[in-house]
């Protein structure tokens, strides 16, 4: 397959470096490229119920403002002792966006210690889902990801963004290992939006080559 453009509604680079690497897996010579990359326009304010709300949301207006076949992901992390908060207000759990990412990761962290502070062990129980929706000329795709584990009680490892450094995942060889110790290839391969993106691309594959096809 040819160079094929596809943007993702995202002003995150390692979003968008992580969705290059999964999707090139199965598309090869595709280049995502981000809102940074585009002219500015107005983003929808994220304010679905759902993770796929928010997702089809943010693909939608892509599609229409870039006219190329367009990503959009919307995830978080669901916490069984918060009845599955923060959900999807996990990027603003401790309250209006920051300018500054790392520094609202490091409040949101803060305030999920805080609130789990009194929650034993065997309770901690926590999952991160992923909704990733693919909108283009041919209508709409929806795909989901889920990554169990646990909260534990203090931030470990430099790696990953959000919560990654309180995240341990059950299905990692190294159970001790937060989200923020895992090498990239190793956390896409077992969290949410990789295995969401996995089951997406042979979608994106199919309607890159049908386009390139028809014209
Ligand atoms: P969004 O999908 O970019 O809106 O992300 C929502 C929020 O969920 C992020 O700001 C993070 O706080 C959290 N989140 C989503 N995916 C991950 C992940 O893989 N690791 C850690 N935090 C995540």
């Amino acid at each position: 397959m040819s160079a094929t453009r596809i943007f993702l509604a995202s002003r995150n680079r390692k979003k968008v470096a992580e969705m290059e690497r999964i999707l090139g897996e199965l598309a090869p010579g595709i280049e995502v490229i981000g809102i940074d990359d585009v002219a500015a326009y107005d983003e929808p304010v994220e304010d679905q119920p759902t993770f796929e709300g928010n997702a089809l949301l943010k693909a939608r207006e892509g599609l229409r403002v870039t006219g190329l076949p367009s990503i959009a992901d919307d995830s978080g992390l669901c916490v069984d002792a918060l009845n599955g908060m923060p959900g999807v207000l996990s990027a603003r759990w401790s309250g209006p966006a920051l300018t500054a990412t790392s520094g609202q990761d490091a409040r949101n962290n803060e305030l999920l210690l805080a609130q789990l502070a009194d929650v034993p062990d065997e309770r901690r129980g926590a999952h991160f889902e992923c909704a990733v929706a693919f909108c283009h000329r041919g209508g709409e795709d929806v795909v989901h990801g889920r990554m169990s584990g646990r909260v534990i009680r203090e931030l470990r490892g430099a790696g990953g963004f959000g919560y990654d450094g309180l995240f341990v995942a059950d299905e990692h060889q190294d159970p001790e290992l937060t989200s923020a110790e895992l090498s990239s290839e190793e956390k896409d391969r077992i969290s949410h939006r990789g295995r969401a993106l996995r089951e997406l691309a042979p979608i994106v594959a199919g309607v890159l080559a049908d386009q390139e096809a028809t014209g």
